[in-house]
């Protein structure tokens, strides 16, 4: 979850079928303290005409109807505590509820690592805000609160966590990187509509290097000194960068010196240079700011950019558009790294899902036109790099809520379309292979 303000996530979605509320045994390792409450998968309340309200998943048959599980996606829950419910039951109860429109498969509780599993993982839960990246993959909200300093991050929830991703990374055969194992903030929306309520958890005291050595899959060099794509990998007990947390009203108070997951992007090669501005946190051009959830001039360990530049302690990356510079001193900050990049020799559209075009979907299947392909407001601008970090067919899983007057209900629906899904900025994004160059390693 995670939003810039407190509110739960709500991921657009369609609906579906069949039942998975009998499904008692939690989908865990045997040493973990694990079990199993339903999310809602529901509609009794909710208004019949709008065929997306009902509430929490989707029934599915993950991997073998043709959805391959690739990504763990990690969660804060960013529910409040009070006096008589933590943030950990909080959450569990806001899934259990069908109007609200959001689930996650797992919940960690935060003060000893317990694991709630609340949708099998061959179903699609509403957790990533983005239908690409749901049918892809597998949610895991931790309980905790991005902006509190890391103090929800115990060591007892990162290990139950690690622990859960070894187990499901080795169920559905998914690569423990950090191309594969992403927080919500690497996921971008899929559509222009409501473009920046995209959330940023698990935020910037999430320890990536940490949780990537407790997955055996330390954050490290894949490429040799001289590489034209770097990992961002900053020391996180030694990078302390200054941060603030604003109220919605714009007062902005300082954060606590802490630990920190990422490095702050300028415009040029100096510090009192402005941070790097983005359209999305931006509209006006301003510069970017300290803000804690300002995810565009923030670049976060594990991440790879294709070098831009270079010039004494700094380095610079192409990021979000831009020439992205940072401090970057004894290469401290960063590994060399080896990775396909796309170019472009004009500047062409991006787009936050890999869907079929209208022509493509099944007359028995009414087109619905939140399903529009439509680029999204950023663009790759002709002679930047971007690293290339998958490769998606367009595809669109329809479901809806009422499974017995339904036709097609439950249908993976494919198009001719490649798409590449490529490190861009804070986020990843989607650009069709036709209209890009790829540069091997
Ligand atoms: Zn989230």
């Amino acid at each position: 979850m995670t939003a810039a303000v407190f509110a739960l996530a709500i991921t657009a979605a369609v609906p579906v079928t069949a039942h998975a509320q009998d499904s008692p045994a939690p989908e865990c390792p045997a040493n973990l303290d694990c079990r199993f409450v339903p999310a809602a998968y529901d509609w009794s309340s909710a208004d019949h005409s709008d065929p997306n309200n009902y509430g929490n998943y989707d029934p599915a048959n993950r991997p073998a109807d043709g959805q391959q599980i690739q990504y763990i996606v990690i969660h804060d829950t960013e529910s409040l505590p009070n006096s008589t419910v933590s943030p950990y039951d909080q959450a569990i109860a806001t899934f259990q509820k069908p109007e609200s429109g959001s689930s996650a498969h797992y919940v960690i509780r935060s003060s000893d690592g317990q694991v709630t599993q609340m949708v099998p993982t061959k179903d699609v839960a509403w957790h990533a805000g983005n239908w690409t990246m749901n049918e892809h993959s597998i949610g895991i909200e931790h309980e905790g609160i991005a902006a509190q300093g890391g103090t929800w991050y115990t060591e007892q929830m990162y290990r139950a966590s690690a622990n859960l991703v070894k187990y499901l990374a080795a169920k559905y055969h998914i690569p423990l990187d950090r191309e594969h194992i992403l927080g919500h903030e690497d996921i971008s929306r899929e559509r222009t509509k409501n473009f920046a309520a995209a959330h940023w958890d698990p935020g910037p005291y999430w320890d990536w290097a940490h949780y990537m050595d407790l997955l055996g899959a330390p954050v490290k060099a894949t490429g040799s000194p001289g590489s034209q794509v770097v990992t961002i990998k900053p020391d996180f007990a030694a990078n302390q960068p200054p941060m603030t947390s604003c109220d919605p009203a714009g007062t902005c108070t300082p954060l606590p010196a802490h630990g920190a997951n990422f490095v702050y992007l300028h415009t040029a090669p100096d510090e009192a240079s402005p941070l790097l501005t983005d359209p999305v946190n931006h509209p006006d051009g301003s510069a970017g700011t300290t803000a804690i959830d300002d995810w565009g001039d923030k670049a976060v360990t594990g991440r790879s950019y294709a070098l831009a530049g270079e010039q004494g302690d700094w380095t610079a990356i192409w990021y979000g558009g831009q020439k992205a510079w940072f401090a970057n001193p004894g290469h401290h900050a960063t590994v060399p790294a080896r990775a396909r990049q796309a170019t472009a020799s004009s500047s062409v559209p991006l787009y936050g899902r890999a869907f079929p075009e209208q022509s493509e979907y099944p007359a028995d299947i009414p087109f619905d036109p939140i399903w529009t392909v439509g680029a999204i407001p950023w663009t790759l601008p002709a002679g930047q790099s971007y690293v290339v970090t998958g490769e998606f067919r367009a595809e669109n899983y329809y479901a809806r809520f009422d499974p017995a007057s339904v036709p097609a209900n439950h249908t993976l629906v494919t198009g001719a379309t490649t798409y590449l899904q490529l490190s861009y900025n804070h986020r990843l994004v989607y650009v069709k292979a036709s209209d890009v160059q790829v540069k091997p390693c």
